[in-house]
């Protein structure tokens, strides 16, 4: 059967300040239900893709200059942030940003804001929450500034979850964190994924774990876009291993 694209990157340049131009034309199709990996190092574009795909680029002075991004075929790189949200396509940042003076919990709590369906449909998310993440239970009363880079992380995720998001642009959630703990953040993203359907897009410069959890991966380079496909298929291309995984 066919795969439905929920999103749909089409040939789009960036623009920050008016005059740097950052993505040279990225395109890109997000398949309902798949992980799809973002891939490429430092600078390589990654953040500011997803940025124009949650329309966060006005804040930093970036614009879509061309092409078009479409979710559910509706055009929607004019829309604003809570839009997008309100549509089910939510993004964590990098840098797992959480409020540090609110507890893990509240934290997680203050993702369920844009909801309207009641507080026992909301306990319900919560404690599905705490069951992919039971070290956020175990943390629900401490502030999140005092928790550790991983339980942020995973609090960051969390409270994705709890706007019952269709789609996850995850940024970055390996930055800063032991290999073991990178793992188990990424077993958990297979699973929700698996068995609540949600749909990751994520930027990664950590090739290796992200192509083992991936369904697909596209590689950034300045801006472009220079190689594509499923990821057990990149995993052995000769050039990904050579430049990217760190093996000839
Ligand atoms: P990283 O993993 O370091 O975040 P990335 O692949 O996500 O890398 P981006 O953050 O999208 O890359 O950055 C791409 C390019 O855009 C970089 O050269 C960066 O310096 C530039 N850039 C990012 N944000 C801005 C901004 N607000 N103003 C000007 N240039 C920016």
């Amino acid at each position: 059967a066919q795969v439905e694209t929920l999103l749909e990157v089409n040939n789009i340049e960036v623009i920050y300040n008016s005059v740097i131009l950052v993505l040279k034309g990225v395109s890109l199709k997000v398949p309902k239900g798949g992980i799809t990996a973002l891939l490429g190092g430092n600078g390589a574009g990654k953040t500011t893709t997803l940025k124009a795909i949650s329309n966060l680029l006005h804040s930093e002075r970036g614009e879509v200059t061309k092409g078009s991004i479409k979710y559910r075929n509706d055009p929607v790189h004019k829309l604003d942030p809570a839009e997008m949200v309100k549509r089910g396509v939510v993004q964590v940042m990098e840098g797992r940003h959480c409020f540090e003076h609110l507890t893990i919990e509240e934290n997680l709590l203050t993702g369920a804001y844009t909801r309207s369906d009641g507080k026992a449909a909301i306990a319900r998310d919560l404690e599905m929450v705490y069951e992919y993440f039971p070290r956020l239970r175990e943390r629900r009363k401490s502030q999140a500034g005092y928790t550790s880079g991983g339980e942020q992380q995973m609090c960051a995720i969390g409270r994705a979850l709890m706007s019952r998001p269709e789609t996850i642009l995850l940024d970055e959630p390996s930055m800063g964190l032991a290999p073991q703990l990178v793992e188990q953040i990424f077993e958990i993203v297979k699973s929700v994924n698996e068995n609540e359907g949600v749909t990751f897009l994520l930027a990664e410069q950590n090739t290796n774990v992200a192509l083992r959890f991936a369904h697909y991966g596209y590689i950034l380079e300045s801006g472009r876009v220079v190689m594509d496909g499923p990821a057990a298929d990149l995993r052995e291309n000769q050039d990904v291993k050579e430049f990217y995984l760190g093996m000839s």
